[in-house]
């Protein structure tokens, strides 16, 4: 079911498979174990040739004995995961799904998709469920990732692209905020950027409660207790205009809406939000200087600020600093978002999230519906409307247990459950907060089946695995943190018995009953997808495979093929209605759950993240020698006063309980992070799940996850106790 690669000894310029840097590569074949060689891609634009750990060894999950390479199906909810042909396996997902459409609708069958799906995947994975299954339940793991600021950044410019302006920009502003992101851990090549920005002259600030490797290279570093940086962004804002060094002219000319921020951000004075965040005035006041006094600026955010239950409105607060400081809409100058995922920006451009369509369509919009109804040559009454958000999908699951095809209440889903899920590149048994409940919930399916190219922890629990193409074995299209569309191109053919998401695609709409309308062939794809952005938000119009070849990516919005992309956004104006940006009046609230106080039950704060060895779940870097060589498995990051209290040394087991779970894992002793609070990276599963603790309480608007801050509890724990830490 794939195409031919390339011929003996050619090399394919490329992209990296993991997170939203998408770093160029070259690939030659391979002389060793693995198929292909990676190699440096020195001309494209973004990382210069530069590759990190992860990018470099890529290749290993290439390798036979690492990936799938047939089909697994149970035969029953207690049998083990046997080999099956593709036509089985296809037959029987087919079969699940229309058995629970026929005995409880359309809505007790869902999708579940994920951030690193190239563009014609996640296009098609909507149309599927959306034309295919006629379901509203579809969203994806981008939903915990990047979709407070997408919703704040859709707030106040009217438009949601990660970075309005190429990274290459930062290195020639003047004064970088960088707020709960740690490049140097997440996506080393763009580090580059902020040191060339200090050599420069420009000065960074890095707002982050653990004193992280970026934080080291920072002019100044605010280390506020998690949860706080909304009360930071405001006490700033109230400095600035205290200060005088608001833009009264950008301010009137380009915006609306200050007058209330301000209001919201006077009532923030310096005191206050010392005593709120913990960071001293005297750090407060040199911060909103530094910012203020530079002729031109950035805020740079990323999961700190985003995966909170008021994620939206932190990520505003940092916003309505930038526009007050009139750091927007000027070259040089801008609030952006670093992304986290492969295809972070547009796996939510193209309607693989509950509420969009593609072309960053709003699927409530009769005009926007007619449009991509037309393209899909369906009745615009036919398409379904907004479905659940990523958490609220996971947590609505549930069918008898069975096969759908009997024992259940019958007749209808009068409990609104999803008993159905076809789930295509996630692992939310690793990445979902509350995950123990979300595995339960899992495991509670009438059918559950998993494309996938290992066997993650998700696929483990499945009726039906189906393992598919990968990154260097097939072609599509994401869209890095810059908006920059970019081509992925096959460099070389995927082991017999599997095939790419879009033929497992095909496949099912044809057992469906949708014969047409689900190619297999990306660049087919990609022409649809065009025709289906057009005129939307994320317009892709302009773009081809042949230009992208050319131009080595091409920003959109692009609507034309004449057009020469937009690498710069709001120059000009923004893409409001009135064409000027909105402050929003946002106000600090505390997190869902925080400490209860020394004596209480749960008197820390737990934060969590990523280390620069593992990616996302680990599903495909944990499965790397040498990856995981640098980063072994999970740990519990404590500040030495916090470890004397607990009676620990460095590597002794802890466990840290919250009031959803626990986890177990060694001890790493480290005075950058503050006392109250313990950090865990969350790329393992087993017991030293991190995720086991954290706190699904959701944004109001983004409908995302507080997973940057829950309280725990933290004690000494038996060896017993951790067994299968790093499974
Ligand atoms: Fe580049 Fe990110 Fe891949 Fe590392 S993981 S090589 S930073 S794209």
């Amino acid at each position: 079911m794939t195409t031919s690669g390339p011929g003996p000894g050619t090399a394919t310029d490329t992209h990296c498979p993991y997170c939203a840097l998408q770093c160029g590569m070259r690939l030659r074949p391979g002389a060793g174990p693995e198929p292909v060689e990676v190699l440096e891609r020195p001309g494209f634009p973004v990382n210069r040739g530069a590759l990190c750990g992860k990018g470099r060894t890529a290749a290993a999950v290439l390798r036979p004995g690492v990936r799938l390479t047939e089909p697994l199906v149970r035969d029953s909810r207690d049998a083990p995961l046997r080999p099956a042909s593709w036509d089985e396996a296809l037959d029987r997902v087919a079969a699940g799904l229309m058995a629970v459409r026929r005995r409880y609708g359309n809505d007790a069958v869902g999708v579940f998709g994920g951030g690193g799906l190239t563009n014609e995947k996640a296009y098609l994975l909507g149309k599927f469920a959306r034309v295919a299954l006629r379901t509203p339940n579809i969203d994806y793991n981008g939903r915990f990732c990047m979709s407070s600021a997408a919703a704040a950044h859709r707030r106040a410019f009217g438009i949601d692209r990660g970075l309005p302006f190429p990274l290459a920009d930062v290195a020639g502003t003047d004064c970088v905020i960088l707020v709960g992101a740690n490049p140097a851990e997440t996506m080393p090549p763009a580090l580059r950027y902020f040191r060339e920005l200090r050599e420069n002259g420009g000065r960074l600030i890095v707002v982050d409660p653990r004193r992280t490797r970026t934080a080291d290279q920072a002019d100044l570093h605010l280390q506020p207790l998690p949860g706080t940086d909304l009360a930071l962004a405001l006490g700033l804002l109230h400095l600035l205009i205290a200060d005088g060094r608001a833009d009264k002219d950008f301010i009137a000319r380009r915006t609306t809406g200050f007058a209330q921020a301000r209001a919201a951000a006077m009532a923030h004075w310096p005191g206050r939000v010392e005593r709120i965040t913990g960071v001293p005035v005297t750090q407060l006041a040199a911060a909103a200087a530094m910012f203020g006094e530079a002729p031109r600026g950035m805020v740079l955010t990323a999961r700190g600020p985003e995966q909170q239950s008021k994620g939206t409105d932190t990520v505003s607060a940092w916003i309505n600093l930038c526009l007050a400081a009139g750091k927007a809409g000027r070259p040089g100058s801008g609030y952006g978002c670093l992304t986290g995922q492969g295809n972070g920006q547009g796996g939510r451009e193209h309607g693989q999230k509950a509420d969009q369509l593609p072309g960053y369509r709003s699927i409530t919009d009769p005009a926007a519906r007619r449009h991509v109804a037309a393209v899909w040559g369906i009745d615009p009454d036919d398409l379904p409307g907004p479905g659940r958000s990523a958490y609220e999908l996971l947590d609505s699951l549930g069918g008898d247990g069975g096969d759908g095809s009997g024992g259940g209440i019958g007749g209808n889903n009068s409990d609104g459950r999803v008993r159905a899920l076809l789930l295509m590149g996630s692992n939310p048994a690793v990445s979902a907060p509350r995950a123990a409940h979300v595995t339960e919930r899992l495991r509670a399916l009438d059918l559950l089946a998993v494309g996938d190219v290992v066997l993650s922890e998700t696929a483990r629990l499945a009726d039906v695995v189906l393992p598919v193409t990968q990154w260097a074995e097939e072609t599509g299209t994401t869209t890095n943190l810059e908006g920059r569309v970019i081509l992925r191109r096959k460099a070389v053919d995927a082991p017999e018995g599997v095939r790419s998401d879009l033929a497992v695609l095909h496949g099912l709409a044809a057992r469906l009953g949708v014969p047409e309308g689900f190619p297999e062939d990306p660049e087919e794809v990609f022409e649809e997808l065009r025709r289906a952005s057009a005129g939307g938000q994320a317009d892709y119009a302009g773009i081809s495979y042949g230009r992208i070849r050319a131009e080595d990516g091409v920003f959109w919005p692009c609507p034309a093929p004449d057009h020469p992309g937009t690498p710069r956004l709001f120059l000009d104006r923004f893409a409001t209605p009135d064409g000027r940006a909105r402050f929003a009046a946002v106000t600090h609230r505390p997190a869902a759950e925080e400490p209860d106080g020394p004596d209480g039950d749960y008197p820390l704060f737990l934060t969590t993240g990523r280390v620069v060895g593992q990616y996302q779940s680990g599903a495909q870097t944990r499965r790397v020698d040498e990856l995981n060589r640098s980063a072994p498995g999970p740990f519990v990051e404590v500040h030495p006063v916090l470890a004397r209290r607990l009676g620990v040394a460095e590597g002794e087991l802890l466990a840290v309980s919250s009031r959803r779970g626990r986890a177990v894992a060694p001890a790493r002793v480290t005075d950058t992070i503050r006392p109250d609070t313990v950090f865990m990276p969350f790329h393992w599963g087993g017991k030293g799940r991190a995720n086991s603790l954290t706190n699904p309480a959701l944004d109001p608007v983004s409908r995302m996850p507080e997973f940057k801050v829950c309280a725990v509890r933290v004690e000494k724990a038996e060896a017993s106790a951790v067994t299968d830490a790093a499974s």
